[in-house]
């Protein structure tokens, strides 16, 4: 037997009180020597302790959004609004979300709304998906780029041309997003999943003609790193938090049980399996 030691949460800090050190307790504990067929052994090297801890009432008890809208995704979409789209109230501006009923892009189209555009069209990879970005999340059309022409359809939901494009996938998909953007207008550089599985650099090379029109019609197109807004994290989640018990963002989730499913869910995530965030439930509560 070997001896391991544990960090137990002995007790939760009550009403209104700040949680102290003695919230948690370190014990010993038996661990056989050998695993056995099926088993792992891990080592821990690294724990992290965040604001979100403290209180499952931040989510109203559903921890699982702490992997979704109110943690890294939501955190991403609002970092990616907020500091890269130049949303301006009140201006009337068309902002177009790709990836629109993934982990991120469900979310930004929504706080695109919140923070004051006055329409939002979603890029999205089936009917099922169209509808329910537009009939659940509140936007106001849903194009499915599988589908039909993209072209037509985009320039009919977007008459004003396109202000903000939270770009989520690169590719085909954006390059018909980028024709029609307007002058002065903003790409928000969120990811490139349709490129993923390509030996390409980060951020994938445009076609000339693409790089041609940013330029000409002087569109910013920033890169952005969730990780590099670490010192407004706690505060994106408390909003994420306030928005989601608002009822003003919804959450969608798509839920695979099972650890050894893992692997089916992130290829099944990969090519669109999913609405909202894909979440494996590992064990329940
Ligand atoms: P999603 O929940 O959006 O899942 C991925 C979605 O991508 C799929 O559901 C699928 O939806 C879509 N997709 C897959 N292949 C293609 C394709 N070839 N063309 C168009 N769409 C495709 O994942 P996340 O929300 O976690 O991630 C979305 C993006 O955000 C990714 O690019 C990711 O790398 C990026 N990201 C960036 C961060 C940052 O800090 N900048 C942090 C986190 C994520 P569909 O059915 O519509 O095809």
């Amino acid at each position: 037997m070997g001896i391991i030691r544990r960090a137990v949460l002995h007790s939760r800090p009550g009403k209104n009180s700040e949680p102290v050190a003695e919230n948690f307790f370190v014990e010993e504990a038996n661990l056989p020597d050998g695993i056995a067929e099926g088993q792992v052994k891990v080592q821990t090297l690294y724990l992290s302790v965040d604001p979100y801890m403290l209180d499952p009432e931040l989510v109203d008890g559903h921890l699982s959004y702490f992997l979704g809208a109110v943690g890294m995704p939501g955190l991403t979409a609002l970092f990616g609004v907020k500091e890269k789209g130049h949303v301006t109230p009140g201006a009337s501006q068309t902002m177009v979300v790709s990836g629109a009923a993934g982990a991120c892009g469900s979310l930004a189209g929504q706080i695109g709304r919140l923070e004051g555009c006055s329409r939002v069209v979603g890029i999205s990879g089936s009917d099922e998906k169209c509808s329910i970005l537009v009939s659940e999340l509140g936007f106001d059309a849903a194009v499915n780029y599988k589908r039909g022409n993209m072209t037509q359809k985009l320039r009919e939901f977007c008459p004003a041309g396109v202000d903000i494009y939270f770009d989520n996938v690169g590719g085909d998909v954006s390059d018909v997003v980028l024709s029609q953007m307007n002058q002065n207008s903003h790409v928000i550089l969120c990811g490139q999943i349709s490129q993923y599985n390509k030996d390409v650099p980060y951020p994938p090379p445009l076609s000339p003609q693409t790089e041609a029109a940013l330029r000409d019609k002087n569109i910013t197109r920033d890169r952005f790193l969730v990780l590099w807004y670490a010192d407004k994290h706690e505060a994106g989640i408390l909003q994420l938090s306030q928005w989601v018990r608002e009822g003003k963002l919804k959450v969608r989730e798509t839920v695979t049980k099972g650890l050894e499913n893992i692997g089916a869910a992130f290829q099944s995530m990969m090519k669109g399996g999913n609405i909202g965030k894909q979440i494996v439930l590992v064990s329940e509560e």
